[in-house]
C-alpha cells in the first residue's frame, strides 16, 4: 500500500472535545471483520489521551500528511447509533450555530453513550400480534378474559413486547399465550432490546391499554381548512398555524397527529417548557393510542435514555419534548409540530446556542415532512416568513366552541394608591368574581417577596456584589437572593451601612402579593405558581390540576401561568405590571410584552363564561399598548414589522453576536476590539459591525461582559463572514480567564 492509497481510505471522526472541526484517522489495526460505518462510536487517540468519537465519514480523502495520521484505537458499537440523516442534521446544526461538531453530536446523545464504553446489542424473547389479530372481532374473546387481556396489552403497546414484561404486567399468562398462539393470533419473536438492559416494561407504561379513548371533535370550518392544507401536501412544507388562544390549535394538532400515525409516520411535538408537557401528554394519551415518549430537562438520565431509545428505535411513535428533543433520531418522522413557536425557551442560551424552532424547520426539510408552527402570538420572524410565502399562513380567527374573546380594560394606576400592588378597581372585581364562584388569575412576572430591600435611614439598597443587579427578598427563606448569579445571603436585621434598624421591602413580588391576598380573602383557597413554589417535582401539575377542578378560586403566578394552560373557570385576569416591557432597551422588548399580554389575557373566559382582563399600567397612552389593545396582535405585529423594516432589524437582516467576558473590563473589550479589526476587511460594505460595547447587564457573576454585533442583509452573507472570521478570532491571543462565544440569530441581550 502506498501512502496516497492509504490516505484515501480514512475515517472522519467527530470527537467529543471542545475543539472545532472533524478529525481524520486510519482504520483500526488489525482491521476488524465488521464494516466501519458512519454512526458507529470509536475510541481515538487524541492529544495525550484517548477520547470517544463517532465516525461521520468513511473512505474520505484527508489533507493530513501520512505521518500525522493515527489509527483508531477501537470500534465501540456493533451497529450505528445514528443514521445518515441524523448525522447530517446534527453536523449541519453545529455548523450553522458555529458549535464544535463533536460536542454538539455527543451533547445530543444520552449521557451513557458519551462514555467510551461498548454497548452490546441484546435480544429478548417476546410476542407480537399476527395480522389475524387485527381482523379479530371484538367479542371473539369474551369467554377468555386472560387472552383478551394479553391481546389488549399487545395492541396498546403498538409493538412486540418481551415475555418478562408481559409477566410483570399480567402475572403468569403462559396458558393464555399458548392458546393465542394456537389460534394464530400471536407469534413468538426476538426483540432488539437495545443495549444490555430491557426497555420492555417502560415501553408499556403509556401504551394506554384498556383506556377508553376520547372521541375527536368535529372541526369547525377554519380548523378543517387548516387540516386539509397540511394533509394535502406531500413532503416538506412549513405552516404557521396562527390562532387566538382557545381557537382549537391543539385540536388541529391532534387530527394531524392521528392521520400521520395512521400512515405509519412518527410525530415530534416540541413545547416550550416542561410545565406544559403533563397536560398535553394527557390530552394526547386520551386521543391517540400509540406508545409515546416524553423528553424534558427534569428527567433523570435513565428516563431520558429510555425515551431517546424508544423514539430512535421507532418504538415510540409520538415524541413530546422540549427544546433539546429536536435532536432525537426518529426513523419514520412524518410530522413536526412546534407549539407556542414564539416562545423564547426554544432558544438555547448557553453552550451551543441553537434555536429548536428554526432547527425543526430544517429537520422537516431533511426528513421531507410537514412542519407546523403554532401560536396565538407568532414571532415577527415567523410572520415575515409567512408574508413572503415561505411558510403557509393558516388562520384560526375565532375561539372554538362557545367561548368568546375576553374584554380588556386598562387601569391607569399613576394617581391611585395600590394595596400591595393591586388597585382598588381590580380588588373589587376580584371580590365579585370570587363570591360568584368564579376563578381569578393574577399575573406578576416577579418572584420573591420584593425586588429590593432598602434602609429607611440612609437609603442603602440591597445590591448584588457580583452583578449589576439588586438582591430580591425571599420571605419564605428569609434570605436575599440574586436571580442572576444565585448569590444567597441571610436577611440582615440591621442596615449593613448605617446599622439603622428600619429596613423596608420595596415593590411587589409574588410572595408579597400572596400575603396580601390571604388577608383580603380570608379562607379562600389560593395558589401561587412560580419557580419557587413549584420546585418540587409534580407540584406544578398538582396545582394546575386543582385549578382545573375549580378548587382554587384565586391563582397568582409568573410567566409560568401565562403559557398554554387550559383553565376553563377563569373569568377575570389581572395583570399587575407589564410596564418594564414598554421601555426595554432590547429591540424585541415590545414584541415580548405584546406576546405576554395576549397570552395572559387568553387565560380568561376559555369556556362558556365570558372573561375580563384588567391591565394595570402607568403608561395608558403608550402608542404600542394602545394599538395592541385597540386593534389586536395582528395589527400590532404589522406595525412592529414596518418599524423593523425601516430600521433594517431582524427579520429584515440577520445577526450574530460575539460575546466575551472576563474578570476585568479591559480584557473582554480588548479581545472584541481585536476581533473587530479582523472582521472589518472581511465584512464588505453590506455587513454592519457594531461595538464592542458593554452587555446590557455589564457585570454578572463577577465577570465583565461585552459584545460585538455583526449584521448582514442575508443569512448566507453572515454565514460566509463567520466561516472566514471565526478561525481568525480563535487564533487571537487571549488571557486564560477570558471566555468568548458566538450567538447566531441571537434573541437576547440586544
Ligand atoms: P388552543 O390550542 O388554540 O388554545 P384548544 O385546541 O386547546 O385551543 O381548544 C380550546 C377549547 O376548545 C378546548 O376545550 C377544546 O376542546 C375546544 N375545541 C377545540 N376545537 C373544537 C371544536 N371544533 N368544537 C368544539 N370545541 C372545540
Ligand atoms: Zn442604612
Ligand atoms: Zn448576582
Amino acid at each position: 500500500m502506498t501512502g496516497a492509497d492509504r490516505a484515501e481510505g480514512c475515517l472522519r471522526v467527530a470527537v467529543a472535545a471542545p475543539l472545532p472541526g472533524l478529525f481524520d484517522y486510519l482504520p483500526p489495526q488489525p482491521l476488524p471483520r465488521r464494516p466501519m460505518e458512519s454512526g458507529v462510536r470509536v475510541l481515538v487517540p487524541f492529544g495525550r489521551g484517548r477520547r470517544v468519537g463517532m465516525i461521520v465519514g468513511v473512505g474520505v480523502q484527508t489533507t493530513l500528511p501520512p505521518e500525522r495520521l493515527k489509527p483508531i484505537a477501537a470500534l465501540l458499537d456493533e451497529q450505528p447509533l445514528l443514521g445518515a440523516q441524523d448525522l447530517r442534521f446534527l453536523l449541519w446544526s453545529a455548523e450553522y450555530y458555529r458549535c464544535n461538531p463533536g460536542e454538539a453530536l455527543f451533547g445530543a446523545l444520552p449521557a451513557r453513550l458519551r462514555r467510551p464504553r461498548p454497548l452490546v446489542q441484546t435480544t429478548l424473547p417476546g410476542w407480537r400480534l399476527t395480522p389475524d389479530a387485527d381482523r379479530l372481532r371484538a367479542e371473539a374473546l369474551r369467554r377468555a378474559p386472560r387472552q383478551a387481556q394479553v391481546l389488549a396489552l399487545l395492541r396498546g403497546a403498538g409493538a412486540a413486547v418481551d415475555t418478562a414484561s408481559l409477566r410483570a404486567r399480567l402475572g403468569d399468562c403462559a396458558a393464555a399465550l399458548k392458546a393465542l398462539q394456537a389460534k394464530g393470533l400471536i407469534a413468538r419473536c426476538q426483540i432488539q432490546s437495545g443495549w444490555d438492559d430491557a426497555a420492555g416494561v417502560d415501553a408499556l407504561e403509556d401504551g394506554a391499554a384498556g383506556v377508553a379513548m376520547e372521541a375527536a371533535l368535529a372541526l369547525n370550518a377554519e380548523q378543517q381548512a387548516a387540516l386539509s392544507a397540511v394533509e394535502e401536501g406531500d413532503g416538506f412544507r412549513c405552516f404557521l398555524l396562527d390562532g387566538v388562544t382557545g381557537s382549537g390549535k391543539t385540536e388541529v394538532y391532534l387530527h394531524l397527529i392521528a392521520s400521520t400515525l395512521a400512515r405509519g409516520g412518527q410525530v415530534m411535538v416540541l413545547v416550550p417548557e416542561i410545565g406544559l408537557t403533563p397536560q398535553l401528554q394527557r390530552r394526547f394519551a386520551e386521543r391517540v393510542r400509540v406508545p409515546m415518549a416524553v423528553l424534558h430537562s427534569s428527567l433523570g438520565e435513565r428516563e431520558r435514555e429510555i425515551a431517546w431509545r424508544r423514539a430512535a428505535g421507532g418504538v415510540a411513535r409520538l415524541l413530546l419534548g422540549t427544546r433539546s428533543a429536536v435532536f432525537t433520531p426518529m426513523p419514520d418522522l412524518g410530522l413536526i409540530i412546534v407549539d407556542e413557536e414564539h416562545d423564547l425557551s426554544f432558544k438555547q442560551q448557553d453552550g451551543c446556542r441553537y434555536s429548536a424552532r428554526d432547527l425543526a424547520v430544517r429537520r422537516g426539510q431533511q426528513a421531507r415532512c410537514p412542519v407546523l408552527l403554532g401560536s396565538a402570538t407568532p414571532s415577527l420572524e415567523t410572520l415575515q416568513n409567512a408574508r413572503q410565502g415561505r411558510y403557509r399562513h393558516l388562520i384560526l380567527s375565532r375561539r372554538a366552541g362557545a367561548a368568546r374573546d375576553p374584554r380588556i380594560l386598562v387601569a391607569d394606576i399613576r394617581a391611585q394608591p395600590l394595596e400591595s400592588g393591586i388597585c382598588h378597581a381590580l380588588m373589587q372585581r376580584m371580590h365579585v368574581e370570587v363570591e360568584a364562584g368564579n376563578q381569578v388569575l393574577l399575573f406578576l412576572n416577579r418572584r420573591g417577596f420584593s425586588p429590593v430591600l432598602t434602609c429607611h435611614d440612609c437609603g442603602w439598597i440591597s445590591e448584588c456584589p457580583n452583578c449589576d443587579a439588586r438582591l430580591t427578598l425571599h420571605r419564605a427563606h428569609n434570605r436575599l437572593l440574586c436571580h442572576h448569579c444565585g448569590l444567597s445571603r441571610p436577611l440582615p436585621s440591621h442596615c449593613p451601612y448605617c446599622e439603622g434598624p428600619d429596613l423596608r421591602p420595596l415593590g411587589q413580588g409574588t410572595e408579597r402579593v400572596e400575603d396580601a391576598l390571604r388577608q383580603s380573602f380570608p379562607g379562600i383557597p389560593l395558589a401561587r405558581i412560580d419557580r419557587d413554589s413549584t420546585r418540587r417535582r409534580g407540584e406544578l401539575e398538582r396545582l394546575l390540576a386543582a385549578a382545573r377542578r375549580g378548587e382554587l378560586p384565586i391563582l397568582l403566578g409568573t410567566q409560568m401561568l401565562a403559557k398554554g394552560h387550559h383553565l376553563p373557570g377563569i373569568t377575570l385576569v389581572g395583570i399587575l405590571d407589564l410596564d418594564q416591557g414598554l421601555y426595554g432597551s432590547d429591540f424585541r422588548a415590545a414584541e415580548r410584552m405584546a406576546q405576554l399580554l395576549v397570552q395572559v389575557a387568553g387565560r380568561a373566559g376559555r369556556a362558556q363564561r365570558p372573561g375580563t382582563v384588567l391591565l394595570q399600567t402607568r403608561h395608558p397612552r403608550h402608542p404600542l399598548l394602545e394599538r395592541l389593545l385597540r386593534a389586536g396582535y395582528p395589527a400590532f405585529a404589522a406595525a412592529a414589522l414596518e418599524e423593523r423594516r425601516a430600521a433594517a432589524l431582524p427579520p429584515f437582516s440577520h445577526q450574530a453576536l460575539l460575546r466575551a467576558d472576563s474578570p476585568t473590563e479591559r480584557a473582554a473589550m480588548d479581545f472584541l476590539g481585536q476581533a473587530l479589526e479582523l472582521a472589518r476587511p472581511l465584512a464588505g460594505r453590506d455587513i454592519a459591525l457594531w461595538g464592542p460595547a458593554p452587555a446590557a447587564m455589564e457585570r454578572r457573576a463577577g465577570r465583565i461582559r461585552a459584545q460585538l454585533l455583526a449584521q448582514a442583509p442575508a443569512r448566507a452573507r453572515l454565514q460566509g463572514l463567520l466561516s472566514r472570521w471565526l478561525p481568525l478570532v480563535r487564533a487571537l491571543p487571549a488571557p486564560g480567564d477570558l471566555r468568548w462565544g458566538v450567538d447566531v440569530d441571537p434573541q437576547e441581550g440586544l
